[in-house]
């Protein structure tokens, strides 16, 4: 479903629309080398390009096309934090502390 409405009827036009909550990982990227840039799936031609935060750079649920202004909501997220953080669980390398005994005088 392509959308050929004029880019300029688009502008901001949602930006007062309530967020919509969607799975980040169902959604079409904006080409094949990107993993976290997507297609608006409202208008069509704008772009979500998933905003991370500025201290912790950590991924945000929120996010906006750069388009239309829509706001989503990811319901994912903590899967596509999980799998940046590269969530390895039970893979510590457990600190075996070697105990000589104490040598005898
Ligand atoms: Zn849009």
């Amino acid at each position: 479903m392509t959308n050929q409405e004029d880019p300029n009827k688009l502008l901001m036009c949602n930006r007062y629309k309530p967020a919509i909550r969607v799975v980040h990982a169902a959604l079409q990227r904006t080409d094949e080398h990107t993993y976290y840039k997507s297609v608006c799936p409202v208008c069509g031609q704008g772009t979500l390009l998933f905003a991370r935060d500025q201290k912790t750079f950590d991924l945000l649920p929120d996010d906006r096309c750069v388009l239309c202004a829509q706001h989503f909501v990811y319901t994912d997220i903590d899967r596509l934090r999980a799998a940046e953080k590269g969530d390895q669980d039970g893979d510590q390398t457990s600190r075996t502390v070697d105990q000589t005994a104490p040598v005898d005088s």
